[in-house]
């Protein structure tokens, strides 16, 4: 059988240019690349030689005959991507590769004319690291990288949920770029605070700014203000021991939480608010949160989104994961009601298994006692509803769904009890003192990567990661992202042009 890919891929593409038969899609070329939700292998081309498991730095290749009951279903996901028969037994090598040539082997990079370069990183999370490694395969180029926590990797060590043990692996290859020579990483540097901006263009040819996207999007609704209403990224800072989070504590003794928005991150924190603890007792989880998920009482985690179940914001992979966890510890709940009248696009392949699954999620029976994720659609949050300063609840605004997916309200209304109020509405970047910001976007405006202000390119600046393209796609989205970033700057280096920051 083939080689599958499953839940943890985050898009880096690694496994694209290992694969010897070009057999692993989108790649980076493609136009769907920027959209996928992962990479799909397909069956009728793969010949199992393996190479794509070594070059995969999360794990998330198998043998289809390795997989666990829990991956079962990507074999399926992945031969849905191509049309392809998953049991065909007729395939062997050669195969016909139809108009899919074999990709490029990756090539020495050629030196730069320039003479040497110091560049600075600003922030140390996945674009940031993806930046440093590309630059650093230049002989001549050095790279310092400041970082304003005393732990580097950003999101990848902060953001990513603590059961995603094999996504987070992803750190041992930031720990490789982390061991150049040629890399200096400062820790508990804060570029505004410690040093300027000013002063780091004045000692490096260039600043590369990889910031990030740190805030998240508030709810513009009475009621915020009350204690119990929190944003999710406070959460997820908290049980992944962010220092910015340290203290903060949430009131678990309720029966219901709500989260607002029904991202990943949403189902991240649902996740891990309704996981056995003895679960999390092996991995990286915060050993105070965890001690606080022993006391919880939190029997329900309800994920709400304004629109339907097709504009949902989950990716299948996340919903799989969810899904097929070990039966009986979660179950996850979906209002039959939600899906009536819902056809998917029958040439969307990701779109029909999401729907497939919401299906088979909602015939199933609940196990009695276990704690439930249940999901709900078509209802907007219009006020937090508070007694004596406490959240008790959220009043939301029935919607009615459209064909081509926009919500209108019914002018009904319903009110949910819960103990704890959660928003998970996305992430926002914040400005940066001396550089340009896009404010409704939530970014520094560039062009591949130079800093924009206006129709001129700020010299020797240039942005990466999600402060430059917005708070969207996986960790391996990054590292195209810079490469392109870095490609911009090496024209603009061997051209003269906007160099050098350094005066
Ligand atoms: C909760 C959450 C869970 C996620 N889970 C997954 C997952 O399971 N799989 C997946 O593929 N993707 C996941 N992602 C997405 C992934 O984490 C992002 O794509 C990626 O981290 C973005 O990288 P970045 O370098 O742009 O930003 P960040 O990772 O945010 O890194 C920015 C870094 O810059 C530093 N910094 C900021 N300002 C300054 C300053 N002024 N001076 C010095 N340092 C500064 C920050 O401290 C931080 O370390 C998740 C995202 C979130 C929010
Ligand atoms: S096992 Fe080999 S042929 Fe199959 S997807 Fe991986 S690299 Fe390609
Ligand atoms: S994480 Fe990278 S190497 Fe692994 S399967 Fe996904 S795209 Fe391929």
């Amino acid at each position: 059988m083939p080689h599958v890919i499953t839940q943890a891929c985050c898009g880096d593409a690694s496994c694209v240019y290992a694969c010897p038969v070009n057999c692993i899609h989108p790649t980076p070329d493609e136009p769907d690349f920027g959209t996928a939700e992962m990479l799909y292998i397909d069956p009728a081309t793969c010949v199992d030689c393996g190479a794509c498991v070594t070059a995969c730095p999360v794990g998330a290749i198998a043998p289809g005959h390795r997989l666990t009951d829990e991956q079962q279903r990507f074999a399926q996901v992945n031969a849905a991507q191509y049309d392809a028969d998953l049991f065909a037994t007729d395939i062997r090598f050669p195969v016909d590769m139809g108009k899919r040539l074999p990709l490029a082997p990756v090539t020495a990079p050629v030196p730069l004319r320039a003479g040497p370069q110091h560049v600075a990183i600003v922030g140390s999370g996945p674009s940031a690291m993806y930046a440093a490694d590309e630059l650093l395969r230049l002989p001549t180029v050095t790279v310092t990288m400041y970082e304003r926590l005393s732990a580097p990797y950003g999101l990848a060590r902060f953001g990513v949920a603590p059961d995603h043990t094999a996504t987070r692996t992803v750190m041992r290859l930031f720990d490789d770029v982390a061991r150049h020579p040629r890399l200096r990483i400062l820790l508990d540097c804060e570029i505004g605070r410690d040093l300027t901006l000013e002063e780091l263009r004045e000692r490096h040819d260039a600043v590369l700014w990889a910031g990030g996207a740190p805030t998240d999007r508030t709810l513009d609704i009475p009621g915020t203000d009350a204690a119990g209403y929190t944003c999710a990224t406070s959460v997820v800072g908290w049980y992944n021991d962010h220092p910015d989070f340290a203290g903060e504590r949430f009131d678990l003794s309720g029966d219901r939480t709500v989260i607002i928005g029904n991202g990943n991150v949403a189902l991240d924190v649902a996740r891990i608010l309704t996981a056995d603890p003895d679960d999390l007792e092996s991995t990286t989880i915060s050993r105070t949160a965890l001690a606080a998920l022993r006391e919880s009482r939190v029997g329900e985690v309800l994920v709400v989104a304004r629109r339907g179940p097709l504009q949902a914001a989950f990716t299948l992979p996340e919903l799989i994961g969810l899904a097929d966890h070990r039966p009986g510890t979660v179950d996850i709940i979906v209002d039959a009601a939600d899906l009536e009248g819902v056809t998917a696009d029958p040439d969307d392949v990701t779109e029909r298994e999401k729907l497939a699954l919401l299906r088979e999620l909602a015939g199933r029976e609940p196990t009695a006692g276990a704690p439930r994720i249940r999901f709900a659609f078509g209802l907007a949050p219009r006020e937090i509803l508070t007694a004596g300063g406490r959240v008790t609840g959220v009043r939301f605004a029935r919607n009615t769904i459209g064909a081509d997916g926009t919500a209108t309200p019914t002018g009904g209304t319903v009110d949910v009890d819960a103990g704890l109020v959660l928003s998970s509405i996305g992430y926002h970047g914040v400005a940066v003192p001396g550089l340009p910001f896009d404010e409704r976007r939530g970014i520094i405006p560039n062009d591949e990567g130079r800093v924009m202000d206006g129709d001129s390119p700020v010299p020797g600046v240039y942005v990466t990661g999600w402060i430059k393209r917005g708070p969207t796609g996986f960790i391996g989205t990054n590292k195209t992202d810079s490469a392109r970033t870095i490609a911009a700057w090496r024209a603009d280096v061997e051209r003269g042009v906007g160099v050098p920051a350094r005066r």
